[in-house]
């Protein structure tokens, strides 16, 4: 059975989509006019009055009053492109729609291939003005291992809890987890909150430079991770590399180097004019696909009229035009910029040079378009990204290749405009566009004409073999190196050791990091060519010696604590004996620690009295109770006494630490039970 009420629909059907600026955009915008419910549960009317055009979007629920009110009976679903007609549904056949006339739309939002689509296309809402951040987050979130980390890492699985949220590292893993999961839309209020709490400069509604925000959040992401781990963090390891930059003083021909650290680099724009005297040099550098392009752009139709007409053709730049510049010898010979040169002990001309001396795995290039004048201006030079860029002629060390992987680009005015970015989606080898919440495949053309403002060049690792899981394994890998392995050139050496105990067994919060399995063939290859630090993983069974001092530790300290506990009760026998209070704070220190821990903290060593008398053996003048001392009663005091032992034993005749000392008072026998728990923990 099906719906006659279809009949000659087909193109009002197509219409409604036409008329969408792009299906994903008309994805997002969905919702229930009534309720605001969203996709997938959204339906277009598809009233065919001839007159009329029903502009009626309602969710299921919605649907059943308009449709009985207005007499619709017809109604589309773009997500799920079906259609489901009111008035059949009651004799019961729900309408599916034949799927040919829609392939080109299912196409273009990936309705096929449903795990395409989700996985890679969100958008993030525009909370005002906050294209700089969108753009920077859609770009960062593309970084392999930076993603991978912030996915995987065990680390941060353990220790990036809800107790973190203030952090921007932590909102940040949200969203990309939100990516994963195939949201079509993300509102990043929570992160853009945080970066408002960051710094002065960033209020809300204001634009803000998008080549500063990147470097703050990395900054930020970089430091929090150091601070937490002890170790030179992702960021780091992918972002950074080295320059190398040579002084020559022509006085008496010494070469300084300094070598410093970066995590991108900026270039200046070349004006206009400089373009063609860079030319030459810069376009044998080129590959051969991107020397094509640029040849076709300059002698391009609108550059003939141009000439024709005696207006100054445009000229394309490169990247390559822009780093040339940036490394070739600079002189040094201006009042302000002269070099001191140790040798010479004065200030001297001389000639500076940049070299590259370690590429990172991620190469940022911010371009200075911005003149920063009174009334600031823009330098709109169109500078051609070429897709592949080759950078062996800048150092004297290596010679990578790097793929173009992210552009940011403004376009507009430097107070106002707006930011767009232009990512390579690898995996499936197309190019996607992002604009605030509208995401969208697009052209090569299309971004080798965006106005580059930031690019971001990807240095490939080497594609590694995939290493295989086994079921049954003979060694276990940590996770953490494995991403590594996956996604940076050098993903460092294998740390074995510090899953092992003093005992060399299995640590016992091994159990916190994630392993993988493989067999003893795949382990024999993997330590030819990677170093590893410690004894190969086998076993996931933990130490037993430390499950036993765990429970030891855990066992004392609750012992102690109850002592505590009843020390800090008054109580009235006597005589009183003394503890100077400087020894109980740091015993209640002590109880305070951390039962989980891998070592555990050291235990105060004997009660010190001795800073409660002088020299001669008297108490000193001028002390407080709870101050300086507290006082307790023979039975509390033979427990803490068996336990930690003390210097001088101060025993008193009241709780007046002044008053008359009791002399060769004798201490009872400790109840029999309370000695031998003692010694169960202390031994
Ligand atoms: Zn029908
Ligand atoms: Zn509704
Ligand atoms: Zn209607
Ligand atoms: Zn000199
Ligand atoms: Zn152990």
């Amino acid at each position: 059975m099906t719906c006659k009420h279809l009949d000659g629909l087909e193109d009002k059907i197509q219409t409604l989509n036409r008329d969408k600026e792009n299906t994903v955009d008309a994805l997002n915008s969905l919702k229930c006019k009534k309720c605001g419910a969203g996709a997938p549960d959204v339906w277009n009317c598809l009233d065919n009055s001839p007159y009329n055009t029903c502009p009626a979007m309602l969710c299921s629920e919605h649907l059943e009053n308009h449709a009985k009110n207005r007499n619709h009976t017809l109604y589309f679903n773009i997500s799920t492109l079906t259609t489901f007609c009111f008035q059949c549904k009651l004799s019961d056949v729900n309408c599916l729609f034949s799927y040919r006339m829609f392939d080109s739309i299912a196409e273009s939002i990936g309705y096929h291939d449903p795990k395409k689509r989700n996985k890679r296309l969100t958008g993030l809402k525009n909370l005002g003005n906050t294209c700089y951040i969108n753009t920077a987050l859609q770009c960062i979130a593309r970084m392999l291992p930076i993603q991978t980390y912030l996915r995987n890492d065990p680390f941060l699985k353990y220790n990036l809890n809800k107790s973190e949220e203030y952090t921007l590292i932590y909102q940040f893993r949200e969203i990309i987890k939100k990516f994963w999961r195939g949201h079509i839309l993300i509102s990043p209020d929570r992160f853009v909150n945080q970066i408002y709490c960051l710094s002065p400069d960033y209020k809300p509604k204001t634009q803000q430079d998008a080549q500063e925000f990147i470097r703050l959040f990395l900054d930020d992401m970089d430091s929090y991770l150091q601070r937490k781990t002890g170790k030179r963090s992702i960021i780091s390891e992918s972002l950074k590399g080295t320059l190398r930059c040579e002084i020559k003083c022509h006085n008496c021909t010494t070469v300084h180097v300094k070598e410093e650290e970066f995590g991108e680099i900026s270039l200046a724009v070349p004006e206009t004019e400089e373009v063609s005297e860079l030319a030459e040099k810069s376009e044998s550098l080129l590959e051969n696909e991107d020397k094509t392009w640029i040849t076709k752009q300059n002698n391009s139709i609108f550059n003939k009229i141009k000439t024709i007409l005696s207006l100054r053709p445009e000229t394309i730049a490169n990247l390559y035009d822009c780093l040339i510049s940036f490394f070739q010898p600079q002189e040094l010979n201006t009042e302000g910029n002269l070099f001191y040169c140790s040798a010479c002990d004065s200030k001297v001309l001389s000639t500076q040079q940049y070299k590259i001396k370690a590429f990172p795995d991620i190469l940022i290039i911010n371009l200075k378009r911005f003149k920063y004048s009174y009334w600031g201006s823009k330098i709109s030079t169109h500078v051609n990204t070429p897709l592949v860029l080759n950078l062996g002629q800048f150092s004297d060390c290596d010679n990578p290749t790097y793929y173009l992987s992210s552009i940011i680009q403004h376009s507009g005015l430097i107070f106002k405009g707006h930011y767009t970015a232009f990512c390579k989606d690898f995996e499936f080898d197309r190019w996607l566009e992002y604009n605030d919440k509208k995401v969208q495949e697009c052209s090569e053309d299309k971004v080798r004409n965006a106005q580059a403002y930031v690019a971001i060049y990807t240095k490939f690792p080497v594609k590694r073999k995939k290493i295989i899981p086994k079921e049954r394994p003979d060694f276990f890998l940590p996770k953490e190196w494995v991403y590594r392995y996956y996604s940076l050139s050098s993903p460092g050496p294998i740390y074995f050791s510090k899953f092992y105990c003093n005992h060399l067994f299995l640590s016992i919060n091994t159990h916190e990091y994630d392993f993988l399995g493989i067999s003893n063939e795949q382990w024999e290859e993997l330590k030819l060519e990677w170093k590893y630090i410690g004894e190969p993983l086998r076993f996931k069974s933990p130490c037993n010696q430390c499950l036993e001092n765990k429970e030891k530790f855990a066992a004392r300290i609750n012992f102690e604590k109850n002592l505590l506990e009843r020390i800090k009760h008054v109580s009235k026998e006597y005589p009183r004996f003394f503890i100077a209070k400087t020894w109980m704070k740091k015993w209640e220190s002590f109880l305070a620690s951390d039962c989980n821990l891998n070592e555990y903290p050291k235990a105060p060593g004997h009660i010190n009295n001795q800073v409660l008398a002088n020299s001669d053996g008297d108490i000193r003048e001028g002390l407080i109770s709870e101050v300086d001392y507290i006082d307790i009663n023979e039975e509390l005091w033979k427990i803490i006494k068996q336990i930690y032992g003390c210097d001088i034993e101060i025993i008193k005749a009241s709780n007046d630490i002044y008053s008359e000392n009791v002399a060769d008072f004798h201490l009872s026998e400790l109840d029999e039970e309370i000695e031998e728990a003692i010694h169960k923990f202390t031994s």
